[in-house]
């Protein structure tokens, strides 16, 4: 087995920012001339997720809104007393979502259905850039 390592780098706006990364994973898919195998996509980093979607305005607006209803920003967190910090609920927000995501690579394509997109998150309560670990195991 071999692996590619790679990374996309990303200038977000916070506050729950959804990005579709998927031409920059099937980029580095295709600049390797991978045909079959699993591309990973990772978050180092305890306030951002990735996870797939339809990715389409209404959809942001709703994940926005489901996220807010379950852990709101505005929200008392023991977090928040450990580093004198404001972003308990981002940290909660991306444990929930998770970190990563996994696709199979099948004739050199990520085998995603037709509405469905792999997108970063940023939950953190700030613009932030950020970096995604993508590795094609092959
Ligand atoms: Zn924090």
């Amino acid at each position: 087995m071999a692996v590619i390592t790679d990374y996309i780098s990303l200038s977000t706006k916070g506050r729950r920012d959804v990005i579709d990364i998927t031409s920059q994973i099937q980029d580095i898919i295709s600049a390797g001339k991978i045909k079959s195998g699993i591309a990973v996509a990772f978050s180092p980093g305890s306030t951002g997720a990735i996870t797939t979607i339809e990715y389409e305005p209404g959809l942001k607006k709703d994940i926005d809104q489901f996220l807010e209803r379950l852990i709101p920003y505005g929200g008392n967190y023991h977090h928040h007393n450990t580093w004198q910090d404001d972003n308990g609920a981002a940290h909660l927000q991306a444990a929930m979502i998770g970190p990563s995501v996994s696709v199979p690579i099948i004739d050199g394509a990520l085998s995603l259905g037709t509405w469905q997109q792999v997108v970063f998150i940023d939950c953190d309560t700030r613009p932030r850039t950020r970096k995604v670990i993508v590795q094609i195991l092959y």
